[in-house]
C-alpha cells in the first residue's frame, strides 16, 4: 500500500470514490492479482507496451472490478489502452457462453475512431474466448453498417464495436444490431460526447443499452463541470481518477 501511496504521488494523480484497487505498477501485476489472460499479456509486450502509463496503472484495476470510471488525463498519457486492456479482459473472462456485442466504443470523430480499432485490433490478436471463438472486434464503417442492415453479416458476430454516434444510432434505428446484451460503454473523448453538439445522440445510444449491469466509463484529457454532473447522474459510484492538473 506504501508503494502504491508513492506511485500515486509521483505521478501526481487523485482518485476519488469508494472502495478504491491499488495501481499496478507493471503489466505483469495483473497476472497475479486478476487472472490476466497470457495472451493478452503477451500482445501489449509484442506491440511494445512494456510499462503501464499512470493512466493505465489507475484504470486497469478499476475496470477490472468492474467500476464505472470518469477518467482525465492529458493528450498523449495512453487512455487508450487503459480502457481497452480491461475492456477485452472482462470479455474474455466472461464471455465463453455469451454471443453478440458486449463492449461498445463511443468517439466523437471517424479519425479517432478508427485509431481505437488498429490499436484494439492489435491486442485482440490471437485472443480465443474459447478453442474455437476468436473474438471480433469491429470498426462500424458505412460498408459495414450497410452489411448489418442487409443481414449479409450476423449482428451476433462481433464482441466489441468502435464506433461513432450517428453511425451506430442508424443501425439500431433499423433494427439492424443489437445493444441490449452490451455490458461495457466506453465514451472517449467524453468532453466532445457530452457537448451540446452531441449529447442528444448520446443520450439515445445510452437507452438503447438496457442491460441492468452495464458498465460505463468516460475518458477525456478534459472534465467540465457539466460532464461531471452527468457523469454523476448515469453512473452507479463512479470513481474519478485524474491525472496531471485538471485544467478546466
Ligand atoms: P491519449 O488517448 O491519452 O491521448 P493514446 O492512447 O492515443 O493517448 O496514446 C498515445 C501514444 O502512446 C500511442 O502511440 C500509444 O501507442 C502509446 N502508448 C500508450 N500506452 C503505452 C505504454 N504503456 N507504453 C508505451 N507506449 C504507450
Ligand atoms: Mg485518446
Amino acid at each position: 500500500a506504501e508503494e502504491a501511496m508513492a506511485l500515486r504521488k509521483s505521478y501526481k494523480s487523485n482518485v476519488t470514490g469508494e472502495d478504491i484497487p491499488l495501481p499496478i505498477g507493471s503489466f505483469e501485476d495483473l497476472i497475479t492479482r486478476f487472472q490476466f489472460d497470457k495472451r493478452l499479456l503477451n500482445n501489449l509486450i509484442e506491440n511494445h507496451f512494456t510499462e503501464p502509463t499512470p493512466i493505465q496503472s489507475e484504470g486497469i484495476p478499476l475496470a477490472l472490478n468492474n467500476r464505472d470510471i470518469v477518467a482525465c488525463a492529458p493528450t498523449g498519457s495512453g487512455k487508450t489502452l487503459a480502457f481497452l486492456i480491461p475492456l477485452l479482459q472482462l470479455i474474455i473472462s466472461d464471455g465463453k457462453d455469451s454471443n453478440g456485442l458486449k463492449g461498445l466504443i463511443i468517439s466523437p470523430t471517424k479519425e479517432l475512431a478508427n485509431q481505437i480499432f488498429i490499436e484494439c485490433s492489435k491486442l485482440a490478436q490471437k485472443v480465443f474466448l474459447d478453442r474455437k471463438r476468436p473474438l471480433q472486434v469491429a470498426l462500424l464503417s458505412k460498408s459495414l453498417n450497410a452489411k448489418l442492415k442487409n443481414k449479409a453479416v450476423s449482428d451476433k458476430k462481433y464482441d466489441i464495436l468502435v464506433t461513432t454516434p450517428l453511425r451506430l444510432i442508424d443501425v439500431v434505428k433499423n433494427e439492424a444490431l443489437d445493444l441490449s446484451g452490451v455490458k461495457h460503454i466506453i465514451f472517449d473523448e467524453a468532453d466532445k460526447l457530452f457537448d451540446k453538439t452531441f449529447v442528444e445522440q448520446t443520450d439515445d445510444i445510452l437507452s438503447s443499452c438496457n442491460n441492468p449491469k452495464l458498465r460505463k466509463s468516460m475518458f477525456s484529457a478534459t472534465i467540465p463541470s457539466n460532464v461531471e454532473e452527468i457523469a454523476n447522474s448515469i453512473m452507479m459510484d463512479p470513481v474519478r481518477v485524474i491525472i496531471g492538473h485538471k485544467d478546466a
